[in-house]
């Protein structure tokens, strides 16, 4: 966006979009999203599975189903994500953004009058670049040295442990939740020929379990009644992988440097709305550089929505009420006090 308004932009990314990424279904209103960016008919290249609902096993042993048919929206999308990340970065590229990837932003020193000067290094090399205006989108563990936030909120310990099935083929683009006694877990086909299968939990709750925690999975997924049937006799080709999965919310200093995506607010998976309002956010933060608005209005507006995701998060899992008593629900059912009650005047440094 910044690019195609004239600006001259950078973007600069870590990786170089070859390992796989946490995050793999898009949720309908999503279409939105791709068509106001210009982006669908390269979105489209990417193969994505058309999904056509979700069935959950949730506070009951029945199985319920929810069908995109009846959003608005239409249906939602099962991605490569990498493969996804990627033709965004391409479409930047071809919108005029100088792109480099394989660079490791490694500092930020502001040099007064609203400049910065930011570091960077790819391999051995080490380069510099002066900007006016910055956007952190390093997302929701990422920390760049020289960027502080005057306060950044972790609201819980939630991690996503995930393996990849190779499948014969597929039978069905639904994606299936099922909550258990120690958390909850999601199974999706990808493109390819692939399963992912994914449990969500509190990373201090898998501590003891962390010097055989292949065991340990397959041992809570064989206890599972709807995900290990979606993935019996397929062959395990990743090993496993361990994201975190935390919501979380920053403040961020308006004049100085913004940010997007989950280096702003994070959600947690179940909402399934991660990727799109990372997009949403990104939308956001270049029209508020464009515009050079001053943000306390949008801060207000952040933390509201910020306070009604907790609220619909907490009434989510109160429906699970077969292991209140459990530690990964118990914690759930609490109000987050501490969120809620940070004065307005403190989120808006
Ligand atoms: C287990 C799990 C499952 C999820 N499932 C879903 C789902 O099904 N649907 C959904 O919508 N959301 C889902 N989410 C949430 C979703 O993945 C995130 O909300 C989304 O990826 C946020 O995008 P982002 O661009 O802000 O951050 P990221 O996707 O984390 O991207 C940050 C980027 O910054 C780069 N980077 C980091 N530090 C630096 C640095 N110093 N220099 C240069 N580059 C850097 C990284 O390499 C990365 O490319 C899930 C999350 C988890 C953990």
């Amino acid at each position: 966006m910044l690019a195609r308004a004239g600006c001259r932009t950078a973007l600069v990314e870590r990786s170089g979009y070859q390992s796989p990424r946490a995050g793999e279904m898009l949720a309908p209103r999503a279409n939105v999203v791709l068509h106001q960016l210009g982006v669908w008919e390269d979105f489209q290249q990417c193969a994505p599975i058309p999904a056509t609902g979700i069935d959950s096993c949730w506070g009951a042993d029945e199985v319920r189903s929810t069908d995109f048919i009846f959003s608005p929206y239409g249906n939602g999308w099962h991605l490569n994500r990498s493969q996804f990340d990627l033709m965004l970065m391409e479409k930047a590229r071809q919108s005029g953004a100088a792109v480099s990837t394989g660079c490791l932003g490694t500092s930020v020193e502001g040099e007064g009058a609203g400049s910065w000067k930011v570091e960077f290094r790819a391999g051995n090399r080490v380069a510099r670049m002066h900007t006016e205006r910055l956007i952190n989108a390093t997302g929701r563990t990422s920390r760049l040295p020289g960027l502080d936030y005057p306060k950044r909120l972790l609201l819980d310990g939630l991690a996503g442990i995930s393996r990849s099935f190779r499948m014969k083929s597929h039978t069905s683009a639904r994606t299936l939740i099922e909550s258990r006694p120690e958390g909850w877990w999601y199974a999706a086909a990808l493109p390819g020929d692939t399963t992912i299968v994914v449990f969500l939990t509190d990373s201090d709750l898998i501590d003891c379990a962390r010097k055989d925690l292949d065991k340990w999975f397959s041992q809570r997924l064989s206890e599972t009644r709807t995900i290990q049937p979606a993935v019996r006799g397929a062959h395990e080709y990743s090993p496993l992988r361990v994201h975190s999965a935390s919501s979380g919310f920053a403040v961020i200093p308006s004049a100085r440097w913004t940010a997007a995506g989950d280096a702003a607010q994070s959600y947690d998976p179940l909402c399934g709305e991660g990727i799109v309002n990372a997009l949403d956010s990104g939308i956001n933060a270049a029209q508020s550089l464009l515009n050079d608005r001053s943000q306390p209005a949008e801060a207000a507006q952040r933390i509201d929505q910020f306070t009604r995701y907790l609220e619909a998060r907490r009434a989510v899992y109160s429906t699970e009420g077969r292991w209140a008593s459990h530690p990964f629900w118990k914690r759930r059912s609490q109000p987050v006090r501490e969120f809620s009650m940070l004065p307005i005047e403190r989120l808006t440094v």
